[in-house]
């Protein structure tokens, strides 16, 4: 039978554009629809904008450390309006660029909603039907508000690109990535920033020490970290203004001062569970994402879904259904750009290059742009010690650039070693830049390094980074 294309893919961002691109390169014939903006979550409303948020909110604290350096430098103020005019300017060139390099492959791009009519054939909005030999879904993944009464008032990430006005106050719910990269991001750029995490520890899954450090270094910028603590209640400052019993008078008076902010964001009265009420400018949910495997008709023609809405699929990204594929966030794998488009590429190899290819979610490297940052790979001491016998390197000390300029923030460098095989388990660091150390400390790791190879190798001084090679002895074993 005679299919109008060869791939069919859902969704433009990171994961599809790579695998559409790519089978086309094999003189595939392929089609991609997309209902939103080409680029997905990373480039439009994730990973891009969020970098040059954190660029931005790192120069506060450059006048200080220039003029300790000797520089007569004054303080300046953030133009919020400025940035974000800017921000979206850099935001649509990259979308056109996506869109350049998709119809440059050969691409045909549909910019509308896809829905699956049969195992075979895509329906889209505009009414068109299109028969594929293989449908790709890459439909990502929404960010989620908890299941609380008004949580509707509340930001996710998505609207913060889009805010008109930076509150003067948030509260950020949550403790995983993105509530810890954008309580930094928005204490940086200026706004009170308190924090309410439910668990012990923000960070769940990291390092302990790591997650230690970052907390401690978030509270000196600034931020109010409060652990162990949620959300109770929640409900329209304005509303609650009127009702002096359930809200402080403080928190009554200020409601009326608050400044408008933008889409959505609006003052918020707050109830958490340790008693404390309080009236936020904003309220920002960062309770983690959900995929987005709704209404795209998969269930009926046969391919399985997980409890949190997961498209279930085995080592070669297929479905239950054998010419359905999907990768990246909508998998709920390993939520990261850079895996969904390492799953985008071995799809295409075992599809249109008949090279089986598994996608290989092995000591996969990541770093979360907190101030400072971490980068991390491979097991945590904890897990570690629950594997076999390890060695722990351990270092923590001021660094020199800040330290020169009378800052007492501390970086750490952490080496997680097999005591029966010597290789390096896990290699975690809090610093400025860890992101880009981590890169270059993942190649070693994923190669097998041993901690002598680490050993064997000098030092580049002075550095941060230096300490990786020049730990002798270990901290502790376990
Ligand atoms: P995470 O799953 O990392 O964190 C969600 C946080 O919200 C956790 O602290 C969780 O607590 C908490 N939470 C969940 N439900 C509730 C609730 N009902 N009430 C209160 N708190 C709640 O999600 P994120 O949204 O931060 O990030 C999503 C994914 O995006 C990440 O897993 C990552 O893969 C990716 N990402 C990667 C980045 C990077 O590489 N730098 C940056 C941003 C995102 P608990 O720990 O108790 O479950």
């Amino acid at each position: 039978m005679g299919f109008d294309v060869d791939l069919f893919v859902i969704g433009g961002g990171s994961g599809g554009v790579r695998a559409a691109r790519m089978a086309a390169a094999t003189g595939a014939r392929v089609a991609l629809a997309e209902d939103s903006r080409l680029g997905g979550t990373c480039v439009i409303r994730g990973c891009v904008p969020k970098k040059l948020m954190v660029f931005a909110s790192s120069f506060r604290e450059l006048p200080a450390e220039a003029r300790a350096y000797g520089w007569d430098i004054a303080d300046g103020s953030f133009d919020w309006t400025s940035f974000r005019s800017k921000l979206h300017a850099e935001l649509d060139r990259l979308e056109d660029v996506y869109r350049r390099l998709l119809e440059g492959s050969g691409v045909v791009v549909h910019d509308a909603r896809a829905r699956l009519a049969d195992a075979h054939t895509v329906e889209l909005t505009t009414g068109a039907r299109i028969t594929a030999k293989h449908i790709l879904v890459a439909t990502g993944g929404r960010p989620e508000r908890p299941d609380l009464p008004n949580a509707q008032l509340g930001l996710v990430s998505d609207d913060l690109f889009e805010l008109e006005d930076l509150p003067q106050s948030m509260l950020i719910v949550g403790g995983g990535y993105i509530a810890c990269e954008m309580a930094c991001i928005l204490s940086g750029l200026g706004v009170k920033v308190t924090q309410y995490y439910r668990g012990a520890q923000i960070l769940r899954g990291f390092d302990d020490e790591a997650r230690g450090l970052i907390a401690e270094a978030m509270k000196d910028q600034g931020i109010d970290l409060h652990l162990g603590t949620n959300i109770v209640e929640m409900a329209e400052a304005a509303a609650m203004a009127g009702q002096g019993d359930h809200m402080g008078a403080s928190a009554a008076a200020s409601a009326s001062l608050l400044p408008s902010t933008g889409k959505r964001g609006c003052p918020v009265w707050v109830k958490a569970t340790n008693g404390h009420e309080q009236v936020f400018d904003a309220v920002l949910f960062a309770t983690g994402r959900r995929p987005n495997s709704d209404h795209l008709g998969l269930e009926d023609i046969g391919v399985s879904i997980g409890r949190r809405g997961e498209i279930t699929v085995d080592a070669y990204s297929q479905t239950a259904v054998p010419s359905v594929y999907a990768i990246g966030d909508v998998t709920d794998r390993v939520n990261l750009t850079p895996v969904a488009i390492r799953e985008g590429m071995a799809f295409v190899r075992t599809v249109f290059e008949g090279q089986p290819t598994p996608v290989d979610h092995d000591l996969i490297a990541s770093a979360v742009f907190t101030q400072p940052e971490m980068g991390t790979i491979g097991l945590t001491e904890e897990a570690a010690r629950a594997q076999e016998p390890i060695e722990v390197y351990c270092t923590s000390f001021r660094p020199m650039r800040s330290a020169f300029a009378g800052a007492q923030s501390r970086v750490l460098m952490k080496l997680i070693v097999s005591v029966a095989t010597r290789r390096v388990l896990g290699c975690h660091i809090v610093a400025p830049e860890a992101g880009e150390m981590i890169q270059l400390a993942a190649i070693a790791v994923k190669m097998g390094a041993t901690k002598e190879d680490f050993d064997r190798t000098v030092a580049v001084h002075p550095t941060m980074a230096e300490e990786l090679v020049t730990m002798r002895t270990p901290t502790r074993t376990a």
